[in-house]
């Protein structure tokens, strides 16, 4: 056996007999063996050495690391050199006149599975998943696999593996796999003796180019139907339409002119702004957990058992993120009744899980016996966290810290779910405000994946980094953030709701509100919002906000009178809309549109028709701009965190990137005008709200991007 190695892909000769040996090219650029520039050229050497070497009767692409391959290096496309471009290397791999075997010793997305079907024989273990998750990131396989894959997979289920971009397992890609080998330890070994038979059985090449595809299989309705399919998730993105596409060139077109539509097809996405948006928010996901308040060396407290006050909505969800991962609760409630409410509410969620197929019984039960209740301080002695969910009222919050801070050991972190609240004031109320800090965790909170982390004025940097990584660990993403009313998310809504009410007094209708809103790409509008959320929910936060608000009589003067009449939305059949007994389906109600006419001749606004894009404008840029003064303000770190909040917080369109890079996208002077025009056309309103923030004034005046701070 002899090794050298030729930069990213090691190259080793295995003997199999006299005058014949296997090359294996093994990919090794970790961490995920992305296909950057290093490996395409190494497996091009490596290639043509193997091809050069008459001993050599097998090539075997494979890998020592946990994976074959997590795709392409998307750091290189913004700007990366390109050369070798990786289709070149896989047509190299399929034209090669001895038969290449990809060893898919872990899973392979992307560029890495590609790479397996320009091979001539596949081989792998059955758990094993492999996946084109491209369209995640707007665009398509660029690199033959929309064409390769209908050819070995079956149109139908290539189909759904590109536009979906969802992992399947091996086992069950029959067509794909030359041999599947049940157990991951055998699979080398496995793999080997599959190499040997192909040489004593004298196995020719075997191209997925040279497979054509029986056109039977493929029927136009096939396309249809799955266009049907997906219209409501692909509502608003570009890729998935070229996606299908490209399949419909693998059916309708021999191989080389279906990889050149491939081709113009992935350039039209490259050139799209949904994938910069959805490109950029790759990143700032990632982004997000790089922040500058601890580095390395900043120890790690260790979260064993957790304590949560108040079993009621939030509480409940929250418990369950914990015992999902297998550390144990204690809810605490002040009653017995309330405490068996929440834990019977938990058992009946993870119970419907189980029915739907996410969850075994047992696994139910196993769950259940994590979540212990109580409704005694004490038995929270020994918690190593305890998050507070209690009413959003700060003397009953305060009360809870002053309790806690009297049993809890020293060095457990405190947390409080607030979703307003000061936490500074809060962590006052201890005398260990280094250890308190803010868990925003999201409704409902066992599915939403966002949790904004509050840092207080105190809050010590190891329980800053302890957090953040227990966010992980329960499968949230967590974005660091600074203390103020609503800190990011919910600071920011606000605009939203206030313009949409607003805007009605002006004279538009909810349901036009709401359909521009939800053609935008939200998941509805703000008035179907307020009326799912409970229009009572924003009607105590303005009652404890008065100081802020009450010069501006207008302000939510119609969600506030909806209230009074006993209108606060889909729990009561009425809100802004009216509901059908048991029906979510918003009916809208002219009575609505009655009071805003009222109240907009008491406040003596003169109603008009309003343009769409005046609505989408003044529904939208506020936010960018309360947006630019959190970041101003240090509340946030960067404008890419608070993408990052709003879309996994409130479900705003991953294709535009998120507020802040939808504005980079469309430019921040166009931002900046609109406010300016807006202050100065709505008189006393827009001079108290649409005071455009002062980055946005010199990011404009400057022609620079948040992204650029
Ligand atoms: P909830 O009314 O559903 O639950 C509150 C629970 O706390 C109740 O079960 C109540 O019995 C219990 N409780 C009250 N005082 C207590 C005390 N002193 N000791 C122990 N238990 C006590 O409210 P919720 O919607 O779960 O909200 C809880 C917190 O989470 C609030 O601060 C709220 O602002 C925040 N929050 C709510 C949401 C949401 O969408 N509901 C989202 C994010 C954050």
């Amino acid at each position: 056996m002899t090794q050298n190695s030729i930069q990213a892909v090691a190259y080793e000769l295995v003997e199999q007999g006299v005058g014949s040996n296997v090359a294996v090219l093994w990919m090794q650029n970790p961490p995920v063996n992305a296909l950057s520039k290093a490996v395409r050229v190494g497996l091009i050497a490596a290639l043509q050495q193997a091809l050069a070497d008459d001993s050599v009767k097998v090539i075997v692409i494979s890998s020592k690391q946990n994976l074959f391959s997590g795709g392409a290096d998307i750091s290189e496309f913004s700007g990366g050199d390109f050369e070798p471009p990786l289709p070149a290397v896989l047509e190299l791999i399929e034209n090669a006149n001895k038969p290449i075997v990809a060893v898919l010793n872990g899973p392979a997305f992307g560029g890495g599975l590609e790479v397996a079907l320009s091979c001539h024989y596949r081989v792998t273990f059955a758990a094993n998943k492999v996946g084109l998750p491209e369209v995640n990131l707007g665009i398509l396989p660029g690199a033959g696999g929309t064409q390769r894959l209908p050819r070995l997979a079956g149109v139908a289920q290539a189909l759904d593996m590109i536009v979906s971009g969802r992992p399947v397992a091996a086992k069950k890609l029959a067509g794909v796999f030359d041999l599947v080998v049940e157990q991951a330890e055998n699979l080398l070994k496995e793999a080997m003796a599959f190499c040997a038979a192909l040489v004593s059985n004298g196995a020719a090449v075997k191209r997925t180019c040279d497979i054509t595809i029986d056109p039977s299989t493929a029927p136009a309705e096939l396309f249809a139907q799955y266009r049907q399919s997906i219209a409501k998730q692909a509502r608003g993105f570009f890729a998935p339409e070229r996606c299908i596409q490209a399949v419909e060139a693998a059916v309708s077109l021999p191989f080389d002119a279906g990889l050149v539509r491939e081709g113009e097809l992935f350039m039209q996405c490259m050139a799209s702004k949904e994938a910069r948006a959805q490109q950029h928010f790759f990143f700032a996901e990632r982004a997000a957990s790089h922040v500058k308040d601890y580095d390395k060396s900043t120890p790690v407290r260790d979260i064993q058992k957790v304590g949560i006050i108040g079993a009621g909505t939030m509480g409940g969800g929250i418990a369950m993120n914990f015992a999902n991962v297998g550390i144990p609760v204690t809810l605490l409630e002040l009653k017995q009744e309330a405490l068996d409410k929440g834990l019977a509410l938990i058992r009946k969620n993870y119970e419907s899980s189980a029915k739907k197929g996410k969850l075994t019984v047992a696994q139910v039960e196993e769950r259940m016996s994590l979540l212990g209740g109580s409704t005694s301080y004490s038995d929270l002695s020994d918690v190593d966290l305890v998050i507070e969910a209690v009413f959003e009222k700060m003397s009953v919050k305060q009360e809870v810290f002053k309790s806690l801070d009297a049993v809890c050991k020293p060095g457990a972190i405190l947390a409080s779910n607030t979703s307003t609240l000061d936490l500074n004031e809060i962590a006052a109320a201890t005398k260990r405000p280094q250890d308190v800090i803010g868990l925003h965790f999201f409704s409902p909170a066992n599915v939403m994946k966002l949790l904004e982390v509050v840092k207080g004025e105190k809050t010590s940097a190891d329980v800053i980094k302890t957090t953040m990584m227990m966010a992980k660990k329960i499968n949230k993403v967590a974005v660091l953030v600074g203390v103020c009313f609503g800190f990011v998310g919910n600071r920011m809504i606000e605009s939203y709701g206030r313009e949409a009410n607003r805007l009605m007094l002006e004279g538009a209708s909810p349901e036009h509100v709401d359909k521009i809103i939800y053609d935008f790409g939200m998941p509805m509008g703000p008035f179907t919002m307020g009326d799912m959320a409970g229009q009572d929910i924003g009607y105590f936060v303005r009652q404890s906000r008065q100081k802020f608000i009450k010069h501006d009589p207008s302000y939510c003067i119609i969600a506030d009178k909806l209230v009074e009449q006993g209108r606060v939305g889909l729990k009561v059949g009425k809100g802004a809309y009216l509901y059908a007994e048991g029906s979510r389906t918003p009916i809208p109600d002219p009575a609505v549109a009655e009071i805003a006419k009222q109240e907009a001749d008491r406040l003596g606004i003169k109603q008009r028709k309003i343009s769409e894009q005046e609505i989408l404008e003044r529904i939208i840029f506020p936010l960018i701009n309360e947006g630019a003064l959190i970041l101003e303000e240090g509340i946030a770190a960067k404008s890419s965190d608070i993408d990052v909040i709003y879309v996994y917080g409130y479900g705003f369109p991953v294709y535009r990137g998120g507020p802040m890079q939808y504005a980079d996208e469309i430019g921040l002077k166009t931002v900046y005008d609109a406010m300016c025009k807006y202050r100065d056309e709505l008189g006393e309103y827009g001079g108290h709200w649409f005071q455009p923030a002062p980055l946005l004034k010199k990011l404009a005046e400057q022609g620079k991007r948040f992204s650029d701070l």
